[in-house]
């Protein structure tokens, strides 16, 4: 499979075509940014540890019966996806509160929420990504009322699998954030799930094992994600 075109440039990973009109090839790079962008570093290894934590999560969740873009690594930066039709709509899941909700909300950090919350944020860099609600978002025409059921359906089902394998490495994952795509009328897992787009602590020490060692200058950022990839025994030798 041979990169073409690129097609898009996005904050931490670049997007070309393939030789095939189904098939992506998704290149994570050692970008890394917060803040809509108002901070910004280069994290030597971060690309490479993202994309085999990506891979080792989309067949956890494969396994799972989750449909996923996922089809090939096809090097330690480099990965085959299908090309999906994104929908501009996140979807967030929380467990324990943290980020925007305390800020909005003023919760303290680490209330643990029963049950997990689910909310949608519009994906525009321009707006800051707002949050958004059901209505609005069919209203847009950013997603139909049946896609945004499955999107919610299928977001608790991988919060099952995820909170289940982070447990095992004694984990807690506090929230993560989703994106799916349109390939050939069904709604598939797309984008990534690392340290990048979800919150995970320690279960003991509540240590940020997360982008929140970025956001919040706690220092060790890959170290942690590599941490993390370890405890799940996740290999990075060919990095
Ligand atoms: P951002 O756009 O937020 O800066 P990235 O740097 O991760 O994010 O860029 C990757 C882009 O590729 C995102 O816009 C994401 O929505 C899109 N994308 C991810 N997976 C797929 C896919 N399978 N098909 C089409 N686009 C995808
Ligand atoms: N998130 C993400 N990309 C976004 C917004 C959020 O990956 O554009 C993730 C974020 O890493 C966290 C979860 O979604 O795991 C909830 O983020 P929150 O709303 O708390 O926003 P933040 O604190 O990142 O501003």
């Amino acid at each position: 499979m041979l990169k073409q075109t690129l097609l898009y440039t996005g904050k931490a990973k670049s997007v070309y075509e393939t030789d095939h009109p189904d098939h992506l090839i998704l290149v994570f790079r050692d970008d890394a940014s917060a803040f809509n962008g108002e901070k910004v570093a280069q994290l030597d290894r971060k690309g490479k540890v993202n994309n085999l934590f990506n891979a080792f999560i989309m067949e956890k969740l494969a396994e799972a019966g989750i449909e996923t873009h996922f089809e090939k690594l096809l090097n330690p930066s480099e990965v085959l996806v299908k090309r999906l039709d994104m929908i501009p709509v996140e979807c967030v899941i929380r467990n324990y509160a943290a980020g925007s909700l305390c800020r909005r909300l003023g919760i303290e950090e680490g209330k643990q929420l029963t049950p997990p919350t689910f909310e949608l944020f519009y994906k525009d860099d321009g707006l800051g990504d707002p949050m958004v609600n059901e209505s609005q978002s069919i209203a847009l025409g950013w997603a139909t009322a049946e896609q945004l059921e499955q999107m919610k359906k299928l977001t608790y089902q991988v919060n099952d699998v995820l909170t289940a394998l982070f447990d095992q490495g004694d984990m807690l994952l506090v929230d993560f954030k989703l994106e799916f795509g349109v390939f050939h009328g069904r709604i598939v897992l797309g984008d990534e799930f690392s340290p990048d787009g979800c919150r995970l602590w320690d279960k003991n020490t509540k240590k940020k094992l997360d982008k929140d060692r970025f956001r919040q200058g706690l220092g060790d950022v890959v170290e942690a994600y590599e941490e993390v990839a370890q405890r799940l025994g996740i290999s990075l030798d060919s990095i």
